[in-house]
Order: structure tokens, then sequence, then C-alpha cells
């Protein structure tokens, strides 16, 4: 059965025009609605909410750039702005969840060789594939930086 409803995650880095790419093949292939999801990690987060200070002027430029950014990736491929999501959270949790919100029946993400403390802490990818109800295709990216 072909996939209907399929969910690209990205980070807006270097995997990001590999699994983008694929994706929309896919999504061409099947006849799919083509989803676009990018999730920013809360500062608090990041930096473990051990440190008192006010990040929302910051956050609140980081979502403007991070906008921009899936803007003009979604207009070059010709996702409409409905299909267009940005949220805030952790990706392995918010991935999984958005592709339940929109009923999407794939959802494409980059996989790369990991190593060292990397290889321990475990990847974006691991926790969409436990945490997502349906397919998840990790994609082979070559990352070089
Ligand atoms: P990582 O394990 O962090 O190297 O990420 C592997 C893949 O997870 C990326 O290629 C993306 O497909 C997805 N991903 C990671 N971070 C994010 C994010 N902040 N928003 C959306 N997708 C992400």
């Amino acid at each position: 059965m072909p996939y209907q409803q399929i969910l690209a995650a990205v980070d807006l880095g270097n995997t990001t025009e590999t699994v983008i790419q694929r994706a929309a093949s896919l999504a061409q292939q099947n006849q799919a609605q083509l989803h676009v999801l990018h999730v920013i990690e809360p500062l608090a987060i990041t930096y473990g909410g051990d440190i008192p200070m006010d990040f929302s002027a910051i956050q609140e430029e980081i979502h403007g750039q991070a906008r921009e950014q899936l803007d003009r990736l979604c207009e070059g491929i010709g996702v409409p702005e409905s299909h267009r999501h940005l949220v805030t959270g952790r990706p392995e949790a918010e991935i999984p969840t958005q592709a339940k919100a929109v009923n999407g029946d794939l959802i494409v993400v980059g996989s790369h060789a990991r190593w060292g403390l990397a290889l321990l802490l475990g990847s974006t990818t691991d926790g969409v594939m436990h945490g997502a109800d349906c397919d998840v295709l990790a994609v082979k990216v070559d990352i070089e930086d």
C-alpha cells in the first residue's frame, strides 16, 4: 500500500538536503502529502536547566531564523505552509508526536556513522524508531564535518 502522509524531519544542518530529497521523491512516487518538521531544542534544556538566565530573547531569535530556513527549504520543493511544522522540544519525542498529529505513515530521518560519546548517547533516529507508531526510514547521510 502506498504511503499517504510522509513526514521529513530536518535538523536544518548538513543532513537536511539528503533527507528532504529522499522524502520528496518518495512523496512523488507514492503520490503522498509531504510534511516537513524542524524541532527547536529549548536552550534551557540544552544547558541542563541549571543556569538561572532568561533565554527568551535568544530563543525568539532562533525561532525566527529557523522559520526563515524552513520556509526557504519548503518553498524550493513546493511544500505548502500548512505542511511546514516548527515546534519546540526534544527532537526524539517531538518527531513521533508530530507524525501522529498529521496521521503520518512514514517518517524520514537521516542516519550517519557515530562513534565515541555520541555512540553511547544514541541518536535522534534511535529515539524516533522507539517512539514512532509508523514506519521510519533512516536515510544514510555522509557528514564530513
Ligand atoms: P542526529 O542523531 O542528531 O544526528 O540526527 C539524525 C536525524 O534526526 C537528522 O538527520 C534529522 O533527520 C533528525 N533530526 C535531528 N535533529 C532534529 C531536529 N532538531 N529537528 C528535526 N529533525 C531532527
